[in-house]
């Protein structure tokens, strides 16, 4: 294939997570019109860092939004492991309460996997206990992490084939980079996960037809990196001079990518939604109502 420019399709993820709100909170409405309660999400903060307040602040919002309920527990920076643990399983006994979230970053000493190991898995909405990694790996129903839901939720509503295509996810946290690796194997894509110790990415990265890139190095994908045609998801957030910058070169690889989504209004709007989703979800399981 030439090398010659062609139109690039670029995500809209704010758009297509209003519609799946929109479902989501038609959903809730049913529910709630049959005479049943509405889904309950609670958040815990530890601490007082500014952009985790903020981050909880949009959740509640979006809960708000679609019609379901949430609930916050604050607790001091100064709480020690076992005050985190001792909320969490406070949270796991209350009927009312569908799905538990543990703000990240937590402050130094606690445990953030001693922390996920305390939720109830069938309360995990941020799908990071390991029960619900095993689930994944085990291709069985459970509560997966929400980017990599986000971004399967993206190539599918954009009609991205993947049975058999070439997928590269660089990058392989727990949060992003190995989950989406999984629902693309289930997907039938035949998977390649880079890291830091990958040799010629470049090359690799080239051969893709659905790239997906969760680093945190700004503009780490280049133009010349990508094979014409691919579709290009970029899940890094990075600030650069004041600005937001995903790990690919969104200006640099239009014209060569098939579909990209942008550093703002991509990946991130999708990320929430699939929250809300899997605490529908969540509330589903657990009290056998449908919507
Ligand atoms: P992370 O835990 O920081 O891991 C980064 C991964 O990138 C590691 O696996 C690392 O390899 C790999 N890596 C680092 N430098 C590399 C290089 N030069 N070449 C190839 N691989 C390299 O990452 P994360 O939590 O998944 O986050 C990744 C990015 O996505 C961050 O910018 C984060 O802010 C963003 N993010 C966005 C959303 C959203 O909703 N939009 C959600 C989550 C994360 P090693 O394993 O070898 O160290």
């Amino acid at each position: 294939m030439s090398d010659a420019p062609r139109p690039t399709v670029v995500v809209d993820g704010k758009a297509l997570a209003d519609e799946i709100r929109k479902e989501l909170a038609e959903a809730v409405g049913r529910l709630v019109a049959g005479g049943a309660r509405p889904p309950k999400l609670a958040v815990v903060l530890v601490g007082d860092d500014p952009a985790s307040a903020s981050y909880i602040k949009g959740k509640r919002r979006a809960c708000a939004r679609v019609g379901m309920e949430s609930v916050e527990v604050d607790l001091p920076a100064s709480a020690s492991q076992q005050e985190v643990l001792d909320a969490v399983a406070a949270l796991n006994r209350d009927p009312g309460v569908d799905g538990i979230l543990v703000q990240l970053p937590l402050p130094k000493g606690i445990d953030p996997n001693a922390v996920a190991a305390a939720i109830d898995p069938d309360k995990d909405v941020d799908g990071l206990h390991v029960v619900n990694q095993g689930r994944l790996l085990a291709g069985e129903p459970g509560l997966y992490p929400c980017t990599p839901l986000g971004i399967l939720a993206i190539l599918d509503r954009y009609g991205v084939a993947l049975e058999g295509a070439r997928a590269v996810v660089i990058g392989r946290s727990l949060i992003v980079g190995k989950p989406v690796a999984l629902l693309l194997l289930e997907r039938n894509a035949t998977v390649t996960m880079c890291h830091s110790r990958t040799r010629d990415l470049r090359g690799i990265v080239r051969e893709a037809d659905v790239v997906v890139a969760a680093v945190g190095r700004a503009r780490l994908v280049q133009r010349d990196w990508v094979k014409p045609g691919a579709a290009v998801i970029d899940v890094g957030v990075n600030a650069v001079d004041g600005e937001l910058v995903g790990d690919v070169d969104f200006a640099g690889v239009q014209g060569v990518a098939g579909l990209v989504t942008p550093p703002r209004g991509g990946v991130g709007p999708m990320t929430i939604t699939m929250l809300l989703r899997n605490t529908l979800e969540a509330y589903r399981a657990r009290t056998g109502a449908g919507a």
